[in-house]
């Protein structure tokens, strides 16, 4: 009885959260809008720190260091063009899309119980496992066809010196596939509303890291062992030799099927922990 109850209340450690988002906020979270504007947010904020430091570059040289193309500086005028592509995609597109979706698909449901800790975590790695994968496949085979690569792709490659604004430097067809996949797989997997979103902030910080152009000691690559995440070294390879590296997110397709490229780094020798 006392166990049961200790378990309950330890798998619910999420529920005051939940409840005063439910209890406050529940217009705002039931709308199809908010998975966009935290997107957004996310892409924005997590741009922003980087961007600062890529124009600052030699004047903080203990950062500067860890630059993968030292020779390659993003321009005020390259970061602008790729942040008003991604701020047009999203409103010319994503959006009207959004707003379509209000009158085809059914209102989101919200649960009344919020989820265990370990199923945020679990279900999460589930949904990043099958995010990856399908990129993979799509990125794979947007490579290889010529113009399925000039037509949809090609606008992601346009610098092979990434910084954080370009991760979402995306065609509208990339775009909205991405879209799609972040949008339809909790679902497919029967996630809870709070999973998502944790997945689709954290997901959006490992796509912007992808991008960042330096090996940082303390990024999720280095973080987690046996190079299970690709990370920034590796996208950037993505960058510099298009025909490899092509999961967003983890090593083991690359290393399966035979693409995976290492990071020419300076410091990912000694990095690799
Ligand atoms: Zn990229
Ligand atoms: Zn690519």
């Amino acid at each position: 009885m006392c166990l049961t109850h200790v378990r309950q209340t330890s798998d619910r450690l999420l529920q005051p959260l939940w409840d005063y988002l439910l209890f406050h906020h529940r217009p705002l979270i039931s709308s199809p809008f908010f998975p966009v504007f935290v997107a957004f947010s996310c892409y924005f904020l997590f741009s922003i720190p980087f961007a600062v430091l890529d124009l600052l570059g030699e004047r903080v040289p203990w950062i500067h260091q860890y630059k993968i193309q030292p020779d390659r500086k993003p321009t005020v005028e390259m970061m602008i063009r790729s942040f008003r592509t991604a701020l047009y995609n999203h409103i010319f597109f994503v959006l009207p899309s959004v707003l379509l979706s209000v009158f085809i698909l059914p209102a989101p449901v919200m649960p009344k119980d919020a989820p265990a800790v370990s199923e945020v975590f679990i279900d999460g790695l589930a949904v990043l496992l099958l995010f990856d994968t399908q990129y993979y496949i799509w990125h794979f085979v947007h490579h290889k066809h010529q113009q399925l690569y000039r037509w949809i792709h090609a606008v992601h490659h346009e610098y092979n010196a990434p910084f954080s604004w370009s991760t979402e430097q995306l065609s509208i067809p990339e775009l909205m596939t991405v879209g799609f996949w972040s949008n339809q797989d909790p679902l497919l997997l029967n996630v809870h509303p709070l999973t998502t979103w944790c997945v689709m902030v954290f997901s959006i910080w490992m796509s912007v890291e992808d991008h960042i152009g330096y090996d940082l000691p303390w990024t999720l690559n280095h973080l987690v062992p046996f190079g299970l995440l690709g990370g920034a070294p590796a996208h950037d390879m993505h960058h510099q030799k298009p025909s490899s590296n092509y999961a967003p997110f983890f090593s083991h397709w690359d290393r399966i099927f035979g693409t995976e490229e290492h990071a020419n780094s300076r410091h990912s020798q000694y990095l690799n922990l």
